[in-house]
Parts: structure tokens; sequence; C-alpha cells
């Protein structure tokens, strides 16, 4: 007998490092993501990790042992064509994406500000009634 090291419990064997349970528990988040992925289709492995709860890096890992696939691996980047893993952009073009967002803020915050003109009221004067003379 072994005890699991992700969960403590024992187990007469262990597969991939862990226990029965928690390789059931490992299965039913990787069909959670994938079942994520095939709806929303556009995420990073951050996105997908918050919304699925998983961790992030046991999605990195999936990634890399090739267990989680996104979209038949014929996903290419939006901006410069190469192959995508998660996401519709790749690393290079996030992180330029990420810088330019940033300096677009940064100008929009230092650039003049217009100032708001108080609108006028105009007071429109009733014309004095003509007074009637007597005399
Ligand atoms: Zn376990
Ligand atoms: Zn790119």
């Amino acid at each position: 007998m072994v005890n699991c090291p992700l969960c403590g419990r024992l187990a007469t064997v262990l597969v991939r490092g862990q226990c029965a349970q928690c390789l059931r528990e490992e299965h039913a988040q990787l069909r959670r993501v994938q079942e994520f992925i095939r709806e929303h289709g556009s995420a990073t492995a951050e996105e997908v990790a918050s919304q699925t709860g998983v961790p992030v890096e046991r999605v990195l890992r999936w990634l890399r042992e090739g267990r989680l696939v996104v979209a038949g691996e014929a996903v290419r980047c939006r901006r410069c064509g190469r192959p995508v893993r998660l996401g519709v952009l790749c690393a290079v073009c996030r992180v330029e994406l990420a810088v330019a967002v940033r300096q677009l803020q940064e100008a929009l915050r230092s650039g003049p500000q217009p100032v708001p003109q108080p609108k006028r009221r105009r007071v429109r004067r009733e014309p004095v009634p003509g007074r009637f003379d007597l005399w």
C-alpha cells in the first residue's frame, strides 16, 4: 500500500503519481476544461483555470502532455499565423497587444482632457405687454 501524494489516501497502486480517486477527479476536471473550451473557444490558460476552478498548472500540464487539445491543433494566431495552443493569439502577439493597450491607456490618461462647457440657459424675456393709456 502507498499513500497518494495528492490526497494522502492509502492506495494499492498509483497511476501517474496519484490514486484512483485523484485520477477520477483529474478526469472530471479535464472534461470540464474541454467543455469550457468547446463552448467558449477563445481563452487563455489562466481564463480557463479561473472559470473552471482547475489549477492553471494542471491546465498547462495537460497542454504539454497533449491531453488537452484545443480545436484540433489547427488554431492559428489571428494576428501573425503562428500556431496557438490556447486562445486566439500567440504568446508573442498577446504580449505585444497588452503593451499596445497599456500605451493607449496612458496616452488617453495624459492627453488633453476636453473641458466640459457649462451649458448656458438662455433666458427668454417675455415682451412687456403694452400698457393701455386711458388718457
Ligand atoms: Zn489521491
Ligand atoms: Zn501572433
